[in-house]
């Protein structure tokens, strides 16, 4: 399977300003200044230099919310559709007038924006069918608050909120279907094992775990802990044994209690890395990769997060590898 990250911001997109730009390029020049005269370092490949940095400093984790996509060869499966669904659209386009279709699986955690909001910003649902071109997209979701899946994507464009309705692009493009899931419900996607579970969050959002010649990756964003030394048996129950387990961690243990930055965040339904770290342990998971960050979190802040739940993994004695997702991030399982 290969894992690619298109969006992994929490809530709302963020994109850096350009006052933080100027200050990124205005510290790794003194980086520059202070490496050449303190080692007398005489250097001046560039891309030396930049390569050796951290990557809060060369680069930026991305403000696109939440989308995530996994190829499994035969069959494409994309896990919630935030605003990363817009240039993942736009990555498709080639093998969509190739194959003359595509067909894709869409997997929703639930339907809050930052998890839907990407979708009628996807490229490849305005290609008329008149062009030969057949797309096949199947959207499974929970119930969420008694309403299906399909009502809640075809309200965020009904005009005037949005230009196109679904009808339309039913009619004049794809095939379209919503698929309602339940919790502990387990199906089959082309040669894909799906296992979803419902966790803890407003109004609800379901944890997946998929599994394909013999390797397991599981996503479980928007999740509040009950308890951080006590996962959620239903977490532990998705995570246990998995190679990649892409984790919501967006907060640090002090935000999430109001020590720090404003308000605490108890019931917004989402985690932190003491929280992480326990599950990670307990669940033993190969890799971690922290998710669905505040957008109030600067690349320093999300850096500090990685390096936190390292450190408590390492002292659990643990071994799982931690990472932050960043938008193009890649990994093959
Ligand atoms: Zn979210
Ligand atoms: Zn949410």
């Amino acid at each position: 399977m290969k894992v690619r990250f298109w969006g992994v911001r929490g809530s709302v997109c963020s994109s850096l300003t350009a006052a933080q730009v100027n200050q990124k390029l205005f510290n790794v020049m003194n980086d520059y200044d202070t490496m050449r005269m303190a080692y007398r370092d005489p250097r001046t490949n560039y891309k030396d230099f930049l390569s050796q940095l951290p990557f809060w400093k060369r680069g930026t984790y991305g403000g696109n919310t939440s989308c995530v996509e996994v190829d499994c060869g035969n069959e494409r499966i994309i896990l919630d559709m935030g605003t990363g669904l817009r240039p993942l659209g736009n990555s498709l386009f080639k093998e969509m007038f190739d194959k003359k279709g595509l067909r894709l699986s869409f997997l929703l955690s639930h339907v809050h924006w930052d998890h839907i909001q990407g979708l009628p910003f996807f490229g490849p649902l305005y290609v008329n069918k008149e062009t030969g071109i057949r797309n096949s997209l199947n959207f499974y979701g929970g119930t969420n608050w008694m309403k299906q899946v399909e009502p809640c994507l075809r309200m965020q464009m009904d005009p005037p909120n949005f230009p196109v309705s679904w009808e339309e692009i039913r009619r004049i493009t794809h095939e379209l279907v919503g698929s309602d899931v339940y919790d502990m419900m387990n199906f089959l996607i082309g040669g894909v094992s799906v296992k979803a579970r419902k966790l803890n969050h407003p109004q609800e959002t379901y944890g997946w775990r998929l599994e394909h010649k013999g390797r397991v990756v599981v996503y479980t964003t928007d999740n509040e802990p009950y308890d951080p030394l006590f996962p959620d048996p239903k977490l532990l129950d998705l995570a246990k044994g998995a190679d990649l387990w892409i984790t919501d961690c967006q907060y640090t243990k002090e935000v999430y209690e109001g020590k720090v930055g404003g308000v605490p965040r108890h019931g917004w339904g989402h985690s932190y890395p003491e929280a992480v770290a326990q599950t990670a342990l307990q669940a033993n998971v190969k890799k971690v990769v922290l998710f669905h960050h505040d957008p109030g979190s600067s690349d320093r802040d999300i850096y500090d997060m990685e390096e936190r739940v390292r450190k408590l993994v390492q002292a659990g004695g643990g071994k799982s590898e931690v990472e932050a997702a960043w938008e193009g991030l890649e990994i093959v399982l």
